[in-house]
């Protein structure tokens, strides 16, 4: 079975997807994970992020997989938390706009669902391109001021609001605006807003709709 989870940055998908997977006993897959993993060797090589073939040819080499906790591999060396830096994170949004990197991803993406035979999977086009035949679609909202406020509290940084709600309203303008598979609920996708709900609300909010459906 293929669940899809899409939204923006800091809309509580990532652990969304680990908790929903852990109660179904499926597994998951971080999408955003494996935009960061080519940036963050884009950069480590000084590559222009805008150089969209130098990216693409980074996409279709590099070996990702995924440990037994679903944290990437990069060539088989972990990714985090170095994908999560701040430098990562500003420049994952246009290396992931090139459409020759997407479909390098894609393919993975598809290959891995194959190989694990279903799962959750978390990003931003998984139910309007990658699978599109999912059997559930999900899309999660939440206020930039909430996902900003959620951000801070991970940081343990709560003076760099203002900072931290411009960057996702930024990622959020990038990510919607670009031509090939911008951000966007899938018709089908159930859309939950997650503003006043916290995690433990929104995986049972979401298995209520999954039992729901299977009822008919
Ligand atoms: O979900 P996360 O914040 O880790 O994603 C990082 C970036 O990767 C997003 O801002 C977006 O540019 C890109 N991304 C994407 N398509 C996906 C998942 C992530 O373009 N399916």
């Amino acid at each position: 079975m293929i669940i899809t989870i899409d939204g923006p940055a800091g809309s509580g998908k990532s652990t969304l997807a680990r908790n929903l997977a852990a109660r179904l006993g499926l597994s998951f897959l971080d999408t955003g994970a494996m935009y960061r993993a080519v940036t963050l060797v884009a950069l480590e090589h000084d590559i222009d992020p805008m150089d969209a073939d130098a990216c693409a040819r980074l996409a279709e080499q590099l070996e990702l997989s995924f440990d037994a906790q679903g944290r990437i591999l990069i060539d088989g060396r972990p990714g985090e938390p170095l994908i999560r830096s701040e430098t990562v994170t500003k420049a994952v949004s246009p290396v992931s706009a090139h459409p020759a990197v997407r479909r390098a991803l894609v393919r993975s993406q598809r290959a891995e669902a194959e190989r694990r035979g279903g799962l959750v999977a978390e990003g931003r086009d998984m139910g309007t391109v990658v699978f599109p035949n999912a059997a559930h679609k999900f899309f999660l909202t939440a206020s930039p001021r909430v996902r900003a406020q959620r951000r801070c509290r991970e940081l343990n940084a709560p003076a760099r609001l203002a900072e931290i709600q411009a960057d996702i309203e930024l990622r959020d303008h990038l990510d919607s605006s670009r031509k090939d598979s911008p951000l966007s609920c899938a018709a089908d996708a159930v859309r939950i807003d997650t503003d006043t709900l916290n995690p433990e609300q929104v995986v049972e909010a979401l298995l209520a709709h999954i039992r729901k459906s299977a009822r008919g």
